[in-house]
Parts: structure tokens; C-alpha cells; sequence
């Protein structure tokens, strides 16, 4: 893509009121635009992160056997009364024709019972996982961390229907990995921790994922030597703290270090809260009824790409992790004279031919300086310069992102480095 057609525009300053660094970055940078508190814009540059981001997920969750769905936004109250949720604060509710009552889903399970009951009913029917990336609303208090907390955002949420508890559980378990699994690819495994937070009535905990961040919202209790942790909410829980860490008494909460996090997924074991309401039940082999066991697993897709570009950054702007950068290469132009400029363009389908995705800085009129802060704002990992002096030589200038330092390699050894 040349960027002097590009639909992007980098900033300096931003002025709105939201102070969070993602927002800021993100802002600047040409990734997001913000329509009003907690509602934005993906431009070209930030749906691309989105959309790698979105798809790591979809391999993740179809790698255990999810099945993708997409589900309306738009929900008529009823589903919202079956449940007894029509009244939860976070609910954006408005009128349809004739007066009906509306609402805009929030999360999906009023939604998904109804529908998977039209579709299984024997025993031989489960279990299934059903999944989504889609967008939620929220009326949210507070929307302040810029695409962390939006009051429109992107939501993955997959929904699990089993006959016992042991098909829920071992389908459980293989959630956590998956989770684990897309935490390390976005280049945030190592910050990711495994919370047991307070689950409700049909188990002991749920799990959420958290993740490192002094911008985060909610604290948590570290497990030693481990990416485990307790949520806050039930570290005085003696009985079942020390489930977790053995021989766990009154007072050893303040021995453990507390940090700062961002929740970037929260599964729950459901058991039969919903299936009951909408009287859900499958056939046995011995044609009763039987109650059916639900999970339910959310993952903040757009608060996982704020996260990222919170925790992942520096003072000059972004640093994508390859996976999801929104290109390869930036390939960025420091040659103005004619012969110059042929030879970069040349440089630029050489990289393309190669399979690579670049982002090719070609506009004329910009100083140096100018281009490799914006080069540094955007953040892709591999910055690739070409000047005079570089094609005199025969060579490119290859620096990574975050990196101090710069090589001089030619065109061919970094495209076979790259794609090792
Ligand atoms: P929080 O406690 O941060 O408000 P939650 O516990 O209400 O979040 P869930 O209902 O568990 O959120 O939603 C699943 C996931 O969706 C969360 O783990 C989080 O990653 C993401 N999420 C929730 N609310 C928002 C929001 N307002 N903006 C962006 N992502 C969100
Ligand atoms: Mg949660």
C-alpha cells in the first residue's frame, strides 16, 4: 500500500478528553478515530490489527471445536425477561415499531439458548460450541481507557452445551489453553495471568485473563512463581484461596504482591441457569429429559488490541508484535530524485512479489524526520529505509521496532531473513 493514497492521517496531539495511552497511540497514529466517549472508528490500519486479531482467535477457538455463528444485536425483551436480566445497568434499551421493547445485546446468552434449542434436542445432539466475534454495547459508567472500555466494542463469545459435568469440564479446560494460546501469539503471554475470580453460584470460581498494565482496572493477588493469580474479590475466602495455594491462611494475602491488570477474557461455567429458563433439556438415551450444562467464554477482542498497544509501546508511538502488526514492512523512502524513486518503487514490488504485506512511505514531500516518526508512531516491526546513500550501496536499511539499532543488508538476504 502507498501511503500517499492511504486513508491515514498521524496526529501530533489529540485533543480529546480520554488520557489513556492506547487511545492516545491509537488516536495518533491513525488506527482508531473517536466518535463519542467509548464509540469508535477503525481505520484501515487499525482493522487490520483488529482483523489478524479477530482471526488468531478464530483458529483458536475452530482448533477446539468451536463453530462459528453470528447473532443479532438487536434482541427483543422478551429473552431479556425469560432470564430476569432485562434490568442489568449495563442494558441499552430503545423502541421498535409499535412501541415494542428493544434492547442491544450486551452478551449473547438470552440469544444463544433459544437458538441452539432449535437445534439440538437429543442426547446424541451434544455437546456443541458455538461461537461469534461480534459487536456488543454497553452503557458503560465510565469509558475512559480508549478501546478498553468501549460502550460499542468487539467481542468474541462462544457458548458450550454438554449433558454432564465432565464434558463441560474437560471442554473447559481445553478453553484455557486455547485462551493461553492467543494471549502469547498478540505478544502478551508473559503478562497474561490466570485469575480465579469469583464465579457465581454454579462453581467455585470463574477464570478471567489478565493482563499486566498499570492503565488496568482491577487488582490482583499473584501466585509465586507462577502466571497465576487471585482476583481481589475472593482472596478473603480462605477455603478457597487455599485451594489454590496450599496451607493458605488469614493474613498471607499481604505477603503475596498485588498488580495491576486489564480483564482480557472471563470464562464461566454456567451450569443450567440459562438452558432452565428458556426449558431447555435434551433426551436421554431412555427418551426423559435431562437438565443440559452450559460454558460461556468471552474474549475482549478490541480491549485485547488496547492492551497491546498500552503494554506494547514506547514513547515514540506503537510496537506490533508480528502476528498482528497491521503490515510487515514498512518500507519507508528517504529518495526523491526520479532514477531514485524507480528504484524504490522497483524495491517495493520486489517485497510484494515476495509475499510480503508493505506499507511503502512513497510520499515526496515530507522531510526525513517527519517520515521516521511516523514510521516509529505506526509501529509495524520491520522499518525498512532507502536514501541515496543506501542505493548507491546496493543495500536497505533494516531496523526493528524497539530496537536501537539499524544494519545494512541487501534486498534479498532480509527477504529470506523475514520469512524464515
Ligand atoms: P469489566 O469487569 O472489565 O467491566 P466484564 O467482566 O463486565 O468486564 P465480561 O462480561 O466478562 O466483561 O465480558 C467478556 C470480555 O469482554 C471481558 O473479559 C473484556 O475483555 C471484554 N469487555 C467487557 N466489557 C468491555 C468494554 N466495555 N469494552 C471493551 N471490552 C470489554
Ligand atoms: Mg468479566
Amino acid at each position: 500500500m502507498r501511503q500517499s493514497q492511504f486513508f491515514l492521517k498521524t496526529t501530533k496531539d489529540v485533543s480529546q478528553q480520554d488520557v489513556s495511552i492506547n487511545a492516545q497511540l491509537l488516536t495518533r497514529g491513525g488506527f482508531v478515530n473517536q466518535l463519542m466517549a467509548g464509540v469508535y472508528s477503525y481505520l484501515p490500519l487499525g482493522l487490520r490489527v483488529l482483523t489478524k486479531l479477530e482471526n488468531i482467535v478464530r483458529e483458536e477457538m475452530n482448533a477446539i471445536g468451536g463453530q462459528e455463528i453470528l447473532m443479532p444485536a438487536l434482541q427483543p425483551r422478551e429473552i431479556w425477561d425469560t432470564t430476569g436480566r432485562w434490568d442489568i445497568d449495563v442494558l441499552f434499551k430503545l423502541k421498535g415499531a409499535g412501541d415494542r421493547d428493544l434492547a442491544l445485546g450486551a452478551t449473547h446468552e438470552e440469544a444463544v439458548t433459544p437458538l441452539a434449542m432449535s437445534v439440538m434436542e437429543s442426547y446424541k445432539d451434544f455437546p456443541r460450541a458455538i461461537y461469534q466475534t461480534q459487536t456488543k454495547f454497553r452503557n458503560e459508567a465510565r469509558a475512559k481507557s480508549g478501546i478498553m472500555r468501549g460502550r460499542e466494542f468487539r467481542m468474541k463469545d462462544m457458548y458450550s452445551f454438554h449433558t454432564n459435568q465432565n464434558c463441560l469440564d474437560d471442554f473447559y479446560d481445553q478453553t484455557i489453553e486455547a485462551y493461553l494460546n492467543v494471549y502469547r501469539r498478540c505478544g502478551l503471554g508473559d503478562r497474561t495471568f490466570l485469575t480465579f475470580a469469583s464465579g457465581g453460584i454454579f462453581s467455585k470460581y470463574s477464570h478471567e485473563f489478565q493482563a499486566l498494565t498499570d492503565a488496568g482496572e482491577d487488582i490482583i493477588y499473584k501466585v509465586p512463581n507462577s502466571h497465576i493469580a487471585i482476583n481481589q474479590e475472593v482472596i478473603d475466602d480462605i477455603e478457597a484461596v487455599s485451594a489454590i495455594i496450599p496451607n493458605y491462611k488469614a493474613g498471607d494475602e499481604k505477603k503475596l504482591e498485588t498488580i495491576k491488570t486489564i480483564e482480557v477474557g472471563n470464562i464461566f461455567k454456567l451450569g443450567s441457569r440459562y438452558s432452565n429458563a428458556f426449558d431447555f433439556r435434551f433426551v436421554n438415551p431412555e427418551g426423559q429429559k435431562q437438565d443440559i450444562i452450559m460454558g460461556c467464554y468471552g474474549l475482549g477482542l478490541s480491549r485485547l488490541m488496547g492492551a497491546v498497544a498500552e503494554i506494547l509501546s514506547d514513547k515514540d508511538g506503537l510496537i506490533w508484535p508480528k502476528e498482528i502488526s497491521p503490515f510487515d514492512v514498512h518500507l519507508v523512502s528517504l529518495a526523491f530524485e526520479e532514477t531514485e524513486v524507480a528504484k524504490v518503487d522497483e524495491i517495493y514490488q520486489t517485497l510484494k512479489k515476495a509475499g510480503l504485506d508493505v506499507l511503502y512511505d512513497d510520499r515526496p514531500d515530507l522531510r526525513a524526520g517527519a517520515k521516521l516518526a511516523d514510521a516509529d508512531l505506526i509501529g509495524i516491526p520491520n522499518r525498512l529505509v532507502v536514501s541515496k546513500k543506501t542505493l548507491e550501496n546496493q543495500k536497505v536499511e533494516w531496523k526493528v521496532r524497539g530496537t536501537s539499532e539499524a544494519v545494512q543488508i541487501d534486498l534479498t538476504s532480509f527477504i529470506s531473513k523475514i520469512k524464515a
